[in-house]
Formats: structure tokens, C-alpha cells, sequence
């Protein structure tokens, strides 16, 4: 049993305390939810995938320079991360119309937009994340402006390498969604580094060639195949080292040599 101390469940993730003040243990679950909760499924293995996904992610970005809470991956779902001060935005990067911008605007879904564009939403439940302008978030204090400088500008720098990590893999980032916390270091300063996660459940991501979506919107539009989008995603980054097998499965074929078949 998990004798661990729960500090917050959300929808997908549970953050437990870590071994060390100042870490928290995010884990990864396989529940799926959309509109706000109110639809909601278990997606055996999604977990497991969304924690080496954004593993990867969170690494590549630190190589980079971004600074992130990721720590190291502990097992097949959770990580060791820093504990930050969530700031309580929802900070969505566009690089082509779709979803609620395509609603909001008219726009055909998958039409070029003229630039990057980032969008605020406060998060608030409650308040289904109504959309913000930087006035909102400095009137109100939820972020200052200097902090909003450091996360356009960590945001841009996200996207940039996010569109060319994926163009990669041959799929089109059409949008993603980020969080950032405030982190104290030994002289009481404050960084404002990526924090939560980035995977298949906060991105649009479609194969360049076919148009397909490997992403959350096949749970949102019911277009099945779920699981299969998010291991094509995780096999073409090459984190696919471990199938995850839904629970309650048959056992697996080995053959002679010991390999699984395809
Ligand atoms: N997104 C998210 N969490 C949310 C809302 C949006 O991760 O609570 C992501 C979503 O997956 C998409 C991007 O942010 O990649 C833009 O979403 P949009 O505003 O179009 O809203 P949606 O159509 O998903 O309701």
C-alpha cells in the first residue's frame, strides 16, 4: 500500500512527497478526462506513456537550457520532481488553428496562423479556465510582469525547439499547453521554470503526411485508438523500451529466441 503523503490529486497526476524537502513525486495515472471532467475513462497504460514522454521532453528541454522541475524518472509512472509554486495559469502556444481558437474565431481547423501565438487561461475549475490577458494576470497578481516577460519567453523558446523535435518525427506541433512555478533557490530568489508535464494529453500533434491526430483528441472526439496514438508517439521519440500491457491482459508471446513477435 502507499503509506506516502498525498499533497494534491488532479485529474490525471498525483503529486506525493518526496524523499527530500523541497521534492514532491509526480505520478502519472491512467485516467483520461475532457470538458472540464465531465467526460472521463481509465486508459490502461496512458500513465506509463505519458511519464516517459514527458521525461523525454523535460530532459531535451534542459539540455537546451530551459529550466524545468524534472529531477529523474523513478519507475514506469512517476518522477522526482522539484516542488514550485504553481502559477495558477494555463499558458497555451498556437502555431495552427484548431479547438476552441477555431470555435472562437471562425478559423477552418488546421489553417496556418500568421504566427506563433500565445494565450493565458486562469485555472480555475470552477470557472471552467476562462482565457486571460497579461492585464488580468498583473491586476489581479496571479503572475508579475516581469514574471510574464520569462514565461513568453521561455514559452517561444519551448515551441521553437517543440516544432522542430517533432517536425522530426514527422508531426506537426499544432498547439500545447504549459505551466510554470516559481522556484526559491539558496539566496531566496525566485526562477520561473517549466513545471507539470508536456505529453499527448496537452498537445496537438498530427502526422504530417496522413493528418492523423496522436493525441487527446482522439478521447475528446471519440475517435478511438487512444492508447495506439500515444505509443506512436512514444515509439517514434524511441521511448517505446517497455510496452506498457493493459492490466488484466493474457500473457505475452515470447518466441524461441526469446524476442517478442511483432
Ligand atoms: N489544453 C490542455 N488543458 C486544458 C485545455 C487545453 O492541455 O485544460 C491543451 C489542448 O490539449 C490543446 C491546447 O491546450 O493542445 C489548446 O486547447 P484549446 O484551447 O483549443 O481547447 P480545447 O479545444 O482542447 O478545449
Amino acid at each position: 500500500m502507499n503509506k506516502r503523503r498525498r499533497i494534491y490529486e488532479g485529474k490525471a497526476k498525483v503529486l506525493y512527497e518526496g524523499p527530500e524537502p523541497g521534492t514532491l513525486i509526480q505520478h502519472f495515472k491512467d485516467d483520461a478526462t475532457a470538458f472540464n471532467a465531465k467526460k472521463h475513462a481509465l486508459i490502461d497504460g496512458k500513465g506509463a506513456l505519458n511519464n516517459r514522454i514527458s521525461e523525454y521532453i523535460f530532459v531535451k528541454l534542459g539540455d537546451i537550457g530551459v529550466p524545468t522541475h524534472f529531477i529523474k524518472r523513478l519507475n514506469m509512472r512517476e518522477q522526482l520532481i522539484r516542488e514550485v509554486e504553481i502559477i495558477p495559469l494555463e499558458v497555451v502556444i498556437r502555431n495552427v488553428a484548431a479547438g476552441s481558437l477555431s470555435t472562437r474565431l471562425g478559423l477552418e481547423e488546421g489553417s496556418a496562423l500568421p504566427r506563433s501565438i500565445i494565450e493565458y487561461y486562469y485555472k480555475s475549475d470552477k470557472l471552467n479556465d476562462p482565457m486571460v490577458s497579461e492585464e488580468h494576470i498583473t491586476a489581479f497578481g496571479w503572475a508579475t510582469p516581469q514574471e510574464i516577460d520569462e514565461i513568453m519567453s521561455l514559452a517561444l523558446r519551448i515551441n521553437d525547439f517543440l516544432v522542430g523535435l517533432f517536425l522530426g518525427i514527422g508531426i506537426r506541433l499544432v498547439d500545447f499547453k504549459v505551466e510554470f512555478g516559481r522556484l526559491w533557490d539558496n539566496d531566496q530568489q525566485v526562477r520561473i521554470v517549466l513545471a507539470d508535464e508536456i505529453s499527448p494529453d496537452c498537445c496537438r500533434l498530427w502526422d504530417i503526411t496522413s493528418g492523423d491526430k496522436l493525441d487527446k483528441d482522439r478521447f475528446r472526439r471519440d475517435l478511438g485508438g487512444v492508447l495506439e496514438a500515444y505509443q506512436e508517439v512514444a515509439r517514434r521519440l524511441g521511448v517505446l523500451t517497455e510496452t506498457p500491457r493493459p492490466r488484466g491482459a493474457g500473457p505475452v508471446l515470447v518466441t524461441s529466441n526469446g524476442t517478442k513477435p511483432n
